[in-house]
């Protein structure tokens, strides 16, 4: 199965997307970790990518690109869930003619719908490893009691102005990306409240439904 858990930034789509890839043993490709490793390991997409990601405005499409496209290389294109990628309509378009041109069309845009004021609640008290990339949520899912609290930090773009600037980018240029998969038909929603087992198993239905063929959710 090929698809993209899309959503706005605080959505969850990088946790949901980490538990569908190891429970069904899909790749999971996130272009905001693959940011994130490029700018702590100072390659030249890291160091161009720098200044845009830690004020959370997207980065320009063709680096964005570069970085899926070599993603999707290294995965295979059989079963792989994309997270953060596409998010902007020029994107979502390379991305149709990357894959149609190799017989690999997406199945499935997951878009994974929250209110304002939960994504803002979430990405305030979200935490990052600072070696692993694994991400916490202080209430809900806690850094284990043995990780060295040192190594627990937060995201510079989950700090408040960069986090406006994350909501106001998906609205403008995120958001139209929704129209495009839905003039597809391959679109579903997904409430993305609740814990995360809770919005797991909504997932889980529409891969059902859609593996079944009826595509009404
Ligand atoms: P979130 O979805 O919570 O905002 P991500 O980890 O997916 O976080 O992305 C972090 C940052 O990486 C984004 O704010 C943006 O700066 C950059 N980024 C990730 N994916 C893309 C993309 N497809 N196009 C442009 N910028 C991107």
């Amino acid at each position: 199965m090929r698809i993209v858990l899309f959503g706005a930034p605080g959505t969850g789509k990088g946790t949901q997307a980490s538990i569908l890839a190891e429970r069904r043993n899909w790749r999971h490709i996130s272009t905001g970790a693959m940011f994130r490793e490029a700018i702590r390991a100072r390659t030249p997409h890291g160091r161009m990518a720098q200044e845009y990601v830690r004020r959370g405005w997207l980065v320009p499409d063709e680096f964005a690109r570069d970085l899926a496209e070599k993603a999707l290389l290294e995965a295979g294109l059989d079963h792989f869930v994309l997270d953060g990628y596409p998010r902007t309509v020029a994107q979502a378009k390379w991305l149709s003619g990357f894959l149609e041109a190799r017989n690999a069309p997406l199945d499935l845009v997951i878009a994974m719908e929250l209110c304002i004021n939960d994504i803002i609640e979430r990405l305030s008290m979200r935490r990052m490893h600072r070696v692993t990339g694994e991400h916490y949520h202080l209430a809900f899912k806690p850094p284990p009691a043995d990780i060295d609290p040192d190594l627990i930090v937060q995201r510079q773009d989950d700090r408040p102005d960069a986090i406006r600037n994350r909501i106001e980018g998906y609205w403008e240029a995120t958001r139209p990306v929704v129209d495009y998969y839905r003039e597809k038909g391959i679109i579903f929603d997904v409430d993305a409240g609740g814990t995360l087992e809770e919005v797991y198993t909504r997932i889980e239905d529409v891969l059902a439904k859609v593996s079944f063929g009826t595509q009404t959710v």
